[in-house]
């Protein structure tokens, strides 16, 4: 049988459609919108989608939506001037800087002048350092909240269970792998150096990829029955990495043919659909949570903001 698919898609509606609900109530009781701010500096074409997207869908669910953007050559009393303006103003509940920055700047030091009670990406050290200590008042990182959404909606159960994290990013990989332990998992996490990956993954009963390397997590990487999902995200370009990583999808081989690209995970997904008990599908998985989460946390960083417990 194959695996089922755990669809990102249709549960990130499901949440943006309460946060709607939320973020009505909210404006009603307090007389203003939670505020979500994005700050953006230079031209990265990329980010220039993540931004508007971000602020569109702050916009969708009744937030006040805002971007800052600054040029590349933009000074250091520019961009932390920016910061700083946000930090202060009391509408802005949420705010974040999109990454990557120019190269003359430090994105942990860019991001430690965003308030922890702002941090709505949960990459400031003191909400990093909040997770790492089991607290539940900071901000965790969307993309591994996202994570643990999809699992909680499928209801995999997680104590005691052999959870297996590839990757140790601080954005994914080392937040997914503190909120699984939280929960009791039995946590391994893998990088770069691990010896033998597939032998590691295979113990894995939930096998969590986020890595960046496209379907690099194949058949022999996966107990049979798993619970697999994928956070990669990566565009191939090569006629023969899509003929192996899109097996098994006609129409998606057709757009390639047509584009000469394809998004694919870190994760071959054939191979999932016929070893795995469930995947997450690349795109459609775990990427439109990260937006639907990151509202999640302005909504809840509005709410300390005001005093409610959140
Ligand atoms: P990073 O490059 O920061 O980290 C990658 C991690 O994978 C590192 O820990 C690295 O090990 C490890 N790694 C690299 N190659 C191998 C290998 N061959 N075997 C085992 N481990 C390996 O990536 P991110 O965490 O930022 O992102 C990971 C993926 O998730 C990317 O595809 C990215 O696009 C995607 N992503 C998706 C998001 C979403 O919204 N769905 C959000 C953020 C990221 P080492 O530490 O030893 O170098």
């Amino acid at each position: 049988m194959p695996a089922r698919l755990l669809d990102g898609k249709d549960l990130a509606r499901r949440i943006r459609e309460r946060l709607t609900g939320e973020v009505a109530a909210f404006r009603a009781a307090h007389g203003h919108a939670p505020g979500l701010s994005v700050v953006r500096v230079g031209d990265d074409p990329a980010s220039a989608v993540y931004v508007r997207n971000k602020e569109a869908a702050a916009r969708e669910t009744g937030m006040e939506g805002r971007i800052v953007h600054l040029p590349a050559d933009a000074s250091r009393a520019a961009v932390f001037g920016a910061i700083a303006e946000l930090a202060s103003d009391p509408r802005v509940h949420g705010m974040l800087v999109q990454l990557p920055l120019p190269a003359a700047f430090d994105p942990v030091e860019v991001q430690a002048a965003v308030p922890p009670g702002k941090d709505v990406d949960g990459f400031h050290p003191v909400n990093a350092g909040k997770l790492l200590l089991g607290r539940e008042d900071g901000l965790v990182a969307c993309t591994p909240l996202g994570v643990m959404a999809l699992l909680d909606d499928a209801q995999v159960p997680l104590a005691g269970r052999e959870v297996v994290v590839v990757g140790r990013s601080n954005i994914v990989g080392k937040p997914v792998a503190h909120l699984l332990l939280a929960r009791h998992a039995t946590v391994t996490v893998c990088h770069s150096r691990t010896h033998d990956l597939a032998a590691v993954c295979r113990r894995a009963d939930v096998l969590v990829a986020a890595v960046g390397r496209p379907g690099l997590v194949r058949r022999e990487f996966i107990k049979p029955g798993a619970i697999v999902v994928d956070v990669g995200i990566n565009e191939i370009t090569d006629p023969a990495a899509a003929r192996d990583q899109l097996r098994g999808q006609p129409e998606r081989l057709a757009r390639f043919a047509k584009n000469g690209k394809a998004l694919v995970g870190d994760v071959h997904f054939g191979d999932a659909l016929e070893v795995a008990g469930a995947v997450t599908p690349v795109p459609g998985g775990v990427g439109p949570l990260t937006v639907a989460l990151l509202l999640q946390n302005t909504l809840t960083a509005a709410r300390r903001a005001v005093g409610e417990r959140a």
